[in-house]
């Protein structure tokens, strides 16, 4: 069992998050309650003892009615340098100073939003010329498809939000056929990690935001999105970087973690009911 505050590696249930609550029953916790429960009724009572059961084993999973991807590096597999990419951007030695100051990861987005015009577009340029080197190399991640079919087969919703362009999520549904509903993309505002882009989906789809979750490779962005709109999260590490000490201490912490999108139908199938 993880350490409170430590992400662990496997796809079980982290520690006490801000989650809206427990998915998984504790079960020996539950037997034990029932157990005395029962013996304690059975000696003051002669109701029946099904119906008094019942009413106490029924511990509801949590409901999931919607899975909300990340696209670039969750749905597609990371092609896009972003450290060379924000060191383009912001020159060596603010790229450096930027780091230091936000360990968890530069948002450049937001970053050079008080820019200039003329600098911002500059930025800009040299961001978009990065996404489109990732476009031409674009794959999609193991797991992803397979993941896509369960979900469809469960009429369970799929929808997308990424902080890359709209482009980008056309060609990624052209080039493999497969849709998400809504799928918002950078020029929806705020992106994330404001909750936004999130509760958008949420109420397009009539659904309560803890009966959905939010799967992403990123915690500053994809899973503080989540947190913050009041979903489920699992956080996709395929490298365990997330391990490192500078992560041990962030604000939103995911429900679950998984080293690879293969884990993540049994890990549905094992904390959620799936409901369309
Ligand atoms: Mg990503």
């Amino acid at each position: 069992m993880a350490k409170p505050g430590n992400l662990t590696r496997s796809h079980h249930r982290l520690p006490k998050t801000s989650a809206p609550y427990n998915p998984k029953p504790n079960p020996p916790m539950t037997l034990r309650v029932v157990k005395r429960a029962v013996l304690c009724f059975a000696k003051t009572t002669s109701f029946p003892m099904a119906s008094f059961v019942s009413s106490v084993t029924v511990t509801p999973r949590a409901k999931l009615r919607g899975v909300v991807f990340d696209m670039d590096g969750t749905l597609t597999v990371p092609v896009i340098n972003f450290q060379a990419m924000y060191r383009a951007v912001l020159g060596d030695e603010e790229y450096v100073a930027l780091r230091s100051t936000n360990p968890s990861g530069i948002d450049i987005l937001h970053h050079i939003e008080n820019w200039s015009p003329e600098k911002q577009q500059k930025a800009y340029q040299i961001i978009a010329d990065f996404e489109k080197d990732g476009l031409d190399r674009l794959q999609i991640m193991p797991g992803a498809m397979e993941l896509c079919g369960y979900l469809d087969a469960n009429k369970i919703r799929r929808g997308l939000i990424t902080r890359n362009v709209k482009d980008a999520v056309d060609l990624f549904h052209q080039r493999y056929e497969i849709t998400f509903c809504p799928a918002l993309s950078r020029e929806f505002r705020p992106y994330k990690p404001d909750p936004a882009p999130l509760l958008h989906i949420c109420s397009t789809w009539g659904v309560q935001p803890n009966e959905v979750i939010m799967i992403g490779d990123s915690l500053k962005d994809d899973v503080a999105c989540g947190k913050r709109a009041g979903a489920f999260t699992i956080l996709l590490d395929e490298t365990g970087r997330y391990e490192k000490p500078e992560y041990a201490k962030v604000e939103h912490k995911p429900d679950f973690k998984v080293s690879s999108l293969k884990e993540v139908i049994s890990l549905l199938e094992s904390n959620f009911d799936l409901t369309p």
